[in-house]
């Protein structure tokens, strides 16, 4: 182990930097602050792959094995375990970590079998430190800036302009860190689960009088003159965390491929960093075949699913209509370029859910057990209309993400039982039946209840061998 001159132990050989998508000569380290290329576009963060492939593909795996739910710090987490793949050179002190990852991938066979798959698995990556994937991103982010603030650089402070899972991410994580984190809402506009995880983890939270837009516009201006580092999802350095999805999902599966991954996407980082994760694999062996992908969008911000009825040849950005994946209401995707590139590297479908197949979707799920997010609900309709048109089959090993816990999103589900939802008539309401409190008009009522279930459960299809 050698000193660096800024006093850091560096025993770190895997080196990854800054590359810009167009001209691999255009180069930056991890620890500059810089979001762009110079030609405008993203940046995406580059490994070292000659020095990785030194060490097998085997022993990778049993590393990753041996690493996973153990308590040598930074291993136990699900991104950090993985950390010479994903943000090597950084010193493991200023690593800030809620030792996300590792949610759980269950088979989900009550469900899969009411859509006629024999295996659909769910992947929970909203059973996470603040329900949503977005915490696989941040923990990157954050302790890069943690490590910069350690060598010196003048970062006064951590900022992103988001209406939901994003800012609650950066929150924690800030916090955790010590780092004043700064969340730029529009006012009026943002109800009361989303304001209140940035609230209550100490966040500078602004309420502006503008739109999304106008938060946006503020937060770039912040990060170019006040040194305040910014961390929206044109920040690659968030898709190096999250591209640890798509590795963790073969690795539970005892590094079988599955037939399918299914994601939903708005601003599209989050399919390309999946893409990304599985060619990590692909290079240094592995793994030795591809999975096909699935992005699932809202019909109301479908920008990506028009283009690929194109065939891509052409991208217009959209006006986004309100959804209730209000986390994927984007018109204009950040990450367009990454995620065509991943759809068309991954045999890729891009399929599209109208809002009550969003809430129908949901609610179904719900019924087998599952209580995940409408976004989730997004790549869940994606899914069911894809087995109906045979494009999935029924002996396929589906893998479907879900991106952030229900009880993020209870409005909705509250909205959806009481039958208030606008436009959307629900089909499967559960409402809490209000009864006198008199034995036996609880026990008819019970039985009745019973019967009504034993009834729609005699439909159900039969039991799929165990996979
Ligand atoms: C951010 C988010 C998405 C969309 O991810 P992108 O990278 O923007 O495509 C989906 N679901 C949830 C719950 C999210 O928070």
């Amino acid at each position: 182990m050698t000193k660096s001159p800024s006093g850091r132990s560096t025993k770190v050989r895997h080196r990854a930097w800054f590359e810009s998508l167009h001209d691999p000569s255009e180069r930056y380290g991890l620890d500059e602050v810089v979001y762009t290329s110079r030609d405008g576009g993203l940046l995406q963060v580059v490994h070292d792959l000659d020095e990785l492939r030194k060490t097998s593909a085997a022993k990778w795996r049993r590393l990753f094995e041996e690493r996973a739910h153990k308590n040598d710090w930074p291993y136990g987490s699900g991104v950090w375990g993985k950390k010479e793949w994903v943000c090597p050179e950084i010193d493991h002190a200023n690593v800030v970590s809620m030792y996300e990852g590792h949610s759980n991938l269950f088979w989900a066979e009550r469900y899969g079998r009411q859509l006629g798959l024999d295996e659909l698995w769910i992947k929970q990556c909203g059973n996470s430190h603040t329900g949503s994937f977005k915490d696989l991103g941040m923990t990157v982010l954050v302790s890069m800036v943690k490590e910069m603030r350690a060598r010196g650089q003048d970062i006064p402070a951590v900022a992103c302009a988001s209406t939901g899972d994003t800012s609650a991410a950066l929150s924690a994580y800030a916090a955790a860190a010590g780092i004043p984190a700064i969340v730029f809402l529009p006012r009026g506009k943002i109800s009361v689960a989303p304001l209140i995880q940035p609230v209550a983890n100490g966040a500078i939270v602004f309420a502006l009088d503008t739109d999304f837009d106008g938060c946006m516009e503020i937060v770039k201006q912040v990060a170019e003159r006040d040194g305040v580092y910014l961390a929206n999802s044109m920040n690659s350095l968030r898709i190096e965390g999250q591209k640890t999805v798509g590795i963790e999902i073969v690795q539970q599966l005892d590094w079988e491929v599955p037939d399918w991954i299914v994601i939903p996407g708005g601003n599209l980082g989050n399919v390309s960093a999946l893409a990304k994760g599985l060619d990590m694999m692909l290079e240094l062996g592995l793994v030795s075949r591809k999975p096909r992908i699935v992005c699932a969008q809202a019909e109301a911000a479908n920008p990506l699913y028009l283009s690929f009825l194109r065939d891509f040849r052409v991208f217009e950005p959209i006006a986004a209509r309100p959804t209730l994946a209000s986390a994927i209401q984007i018109g204009n995707p950040v990450s367009i370029e990454k995620a065509i590139d991943a759809i068309r590297r991954y045999d890729g479908i891009v399929e599209q859910a109208s809002e009550p197949e969003i809430a129908e979707a949901c609610a179904h799920a719900d019924r087998t057990g599952l209580f995940n997010c409408p976004h989730t609900g997004v790549a869940l309709a994606a899914t069911a209309k894809l087995v109906r048109r045979g494009v999935i089959r029924a002996q396929d090993r589906v893998v479907v993400i879900s991106t952030a816990h229900g009880l993020k999103f209870v409005d909705f589900k509250v909205k959806y039982h009481s039958m208030t939802l606008e436009g959307i008539p629900s089909e499967q309401p559960n409402p809490p039946i209000e009864l006198p409190a008199r034995y036996e008009t609880v026990r008819d009522e019970m039985r009745r209840q019973i019967e009504l279930r034993a009834l729609a459960a005699s439909d159900e299809p039969r039991r799929s061998p165990r996979p």
